[in-house]
């Protein structure tokens, strides 16, 4: 047995939020426009992304330890609003 995993072919990020691993499909792509984060639902905008889970409690865990900023190399705090709508939606 080999004690390499197969992580080359499916892959891996880190939610920002739990900072769980987990398949890059199975998260939301964020990126920063401005000041604001914003969900990336087809993965295509340019520039940096952050991976969180679709869900809310993630996306709070995220919000508490400023994630986003640290993630997206942003120096000033991110408004998340637009995030935060898209999973309730997604959660109704
Ligand atoms: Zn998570």
């Amino acid at each position: 047995m080999s004690g390499r995993t197969h992580a080359r072919a499916r892959p891996e990020r880190m939610c920002v939020g739990c900072r769980e691993r987990a398949a890059k499909g199975d998260l939301l792509r964020i990126v920063a426009i401005e000041d604001a984060c914003v969900p990336d639902h087809r993965g295509t905008l340019p520039g940096r992304g952050a991976y969180v889970h679709p869900a809310l409690v993630c996306l709070d865990l995220a919000v508490r330890r400023r994630a986003f900023p640290r993630a997206l190399r942003r120096r000033g705090p991110l408004d998340t609003a637009e995030v935060r709508l898209a999973l309730e939606v997604k959660q109704a």
